[in-house]
């Protein structure tokens, strides 16, 4: 009956800064990290329990060994995982297969993400599709290096939310922040790296004919319509729900409680402080804290003044 609250892994990209230190206290490895794997029982970096009967046990061994947590859900693999990601830099121009694509290609699961914008720079952008109206004109513009007329940019600020499906060509850029929920997986073709050299002065590997396998041509924007619900004590808003993942952003005031209506539920809080209350034990919260809720809590309250982005498989 006890929520896991879990300790994420961080992880040191080339483009990464310090935020994850800054912004949210974490205990950052470098001044380029990148990322915090926050939920997750993927293999290259399984989140692990604080608290409760299961302290010290991963995410993805709790999978293993008692898949009751998660309402006995079939399957292989965990399905999702929650990323916070600081990109000091630009992150690499990229595609993610679908899981047929990535089944055959690469045994794991094809990677449908969603972006919810914690932080923006003034004047940061996204890539997000490209301009491409057949694969001939996609591979030209790529043969040509023609960037800037091939892919699309997007300016964004906090708030924003982003549904970015299998097959779309994506970049976070530099000064965004944010809190991914994706498809466990970590498959990523890279289209082009803007020719940056790492710390050895190598090139990082490029990817260019699965990108174009995988792609989705032209381009198709399915960005989902919110639903938001006033309730007593704060406001609920769906920000996407498909056959992966639904994801919610929900901004309490004051106590709302919940039904566990899905298997089980993933939540980040990602703004202010207060309380999670399981029958009737408190669990203090604030800004950073990351947890899982499973089938066997029925019921949970939250209360106090804050922000948490939550989902459910
Ligand atoms: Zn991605």
């Amino acid at each position: 009956m006890e929520p896991l609250f879990l300790t994420g892994v961080l992880q040191d990209k080339i483009w990464g800064g310090t935020k994850l230190r800054d912004e949210f206290g974490y205990d950052i490895p470098s001044e380029t990290t990148g990322e915090l794997w926050a939920i997750s029982a993927h293999p290259n970096g399984p989140a692990t329990v604080k608290n409760g009967q299961y302290v010290g046990k991963t995410l993805l061994e709790l999978w293993d060994e008692h898949r009751e947590l998660f309402g006995d859900q079939e399957g292989d693999v965990f399905p999702l995982l929650t990323k916070i990601i600081d990109a000091q830099q630009d992150l690499s121009v990229q595609i993610h297969p679908g899981d047929g694509y990535a089944l055959l290609h690469e045994g794991e699961l094809g990677k449908s993400e969603c972006w919810y914008i914690l932080d923006a720079e003034p004047g940061a952008e996204i890539v997000f599709g490209h301009n491409a109206e057949s694969i001939a004109d996609f591979r030209q513009s790529i043969e040509d290096e023609r960037w800037d007329e091939l892919l699309r940019t997007i300016k964004v600020q906090a708030g924003d939310f982003f549904y970015v499906p299998s097959g779309t060509v994506h970049a976070i850029g530099s000064g965004v922040m944010v809190l991914e929920t994706q498809q466990s997986s970590d498959t990523t073709y890279r289209l082009y790296d803007y020719n940056r050299r790492d710390d050895e002065g190598n090139l990082r590997d490029l990817h260019i004919e699965q990108a174009i396998d995988v792609t989705t041509i032209p381009h198709q924007d399915q960005q989902p319509q919110k639903i938001v619900d006033a309730v007593a004590g704060g406001t609920l808003t769906t920000l996407v729900t498909n056959e992966f993942f639904t994801v919610y952003n929900w901004e309490v005031e004051g106590p709302i409680t919940f039904q566990q209506d899905a298997l089980y539920t993933l939540v980040s809080v990602i703004e202010g402080e207060g309380q999670l209350i399981i029958r009737g034990k408190e669990y203090p919260l604030k800004k950073g804290d990351h947890f899982l809720l499973p089938n066997e809590v029925e019921e949970w309250t939250l209360d106090g003044d804050m922000q948490l982005i939550a989902s459910q498989p």
